[in-house]
């Protein structure tokens, strides 16, 4: 089994923690510190043995050098992105594996929010750590890509299992699910998921990890089928790549 930890850090970011007891290896993806990390590795006596990055940006990458340096562990991260993150050792592609003792992540390409974004897929533990490519029911801003590389990068998770674990690494859920419930106001599990993740926000709790099935039910931007929200932004009938490129332009505005 794969035991993963989440760790509430800066404003609104999650460093996950995975550790696999039977080789005691032990990852942090996108340590935007260390401290943090150091803390929860010695409470728990594991060992790092890898960071996995999702992208370059700081909030991703901002513990990796004093990380390593202190427990020699191994930085993977795109091999597109290796003059930009910091301590890299391994870069991937899309399609490559890395292992954490015996489980298997698979290197998924999604750019659109940077032009190296990469997530990675832990098949047989159903989990996927997206960073900023996939929030609860928003996606990552396009800082580098067009609206057509994300888009694409969205119908690969999108047609994942139903049941895949979403790990993202920000608590942006409230703020986008406003914005969705402008877009699609008649959503009727969207409007009860709204419900309750204000219940959790109010408490501090975490909205994430979400699945891909809720994100299918309730994300405008695995939506541009629904006929509801294709009227309220007056697009009936338009193609999908276009719809989903008015949603990111209305969020980046709302
Ligand atoms: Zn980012
Ligand atoms: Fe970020």
């Amino acid at each position: 089994m794969l035991t993963i930890l989440q760790l509430p850090v800066l404003n609104d970011n999650y460093i996950y923690l995975l550790h696999d007891a039977a080789s005691g290896d032990t990852a942090a993806v996108d340590p935007a510190v260390a401290q943090p990390v150091l803390d929860v590795l010695a409470k728990n006596n594991w060992r790092l043995s890898h960071i996995l990055n999702t992208h370059h940006h700081g909030d991703h990458v901002g513990g990796n050098l004093e990380l390593k340096q202190l427990t020699g562990c191994t930085v993977i991260a795109a091999l597109a992105d290796q003059q930009r993150i910091p301590g890299i050792d391994r870069g991937v592609v899309d399609g490559d594996v890395v292992m954490l003792g015996k489980h298997t992540a698979k290197i998924i390409s999604t750019p659109g929010h940077t032009s190296g974004h990469i997530v990675y897929h832990f098949i047989d533990d159903n989990a996927l750590f997206c960073g900023d490519t996939l929030f609860v029911m928003g996606c990552g801003r396009l800082f580098e890509g067009t609206a057509e590389q994300m888009w694409r990068s969205l119908q690969i998770l999108k047609a994942l299992p139903a049941s895949t674990q979403i790990y993202c690494a920000h608590e942006y859920t409230q703020a986008n699910g406003r914005f969705a419930l402008t877009v699609e106001p008649e959503n009727l599990q969207l409007q009860q998921r709204m419900a309750l993740i204000n219940q959790l926000r109010a408490k501090n709790l975490p909205t994430v990890p979400s699945t891909i099935e809720q994100e299918l039910a309730t994300n405008p931007f695995f939506r541009e089928d629904s006929l509801g929200l294709q009227e309220t932004i007056q697009m009936v009938g338009k193609k999908p790549l276009d719809i989903f490129a008015q949603v990111r332009r209305l969020k980046d505005e709302f």
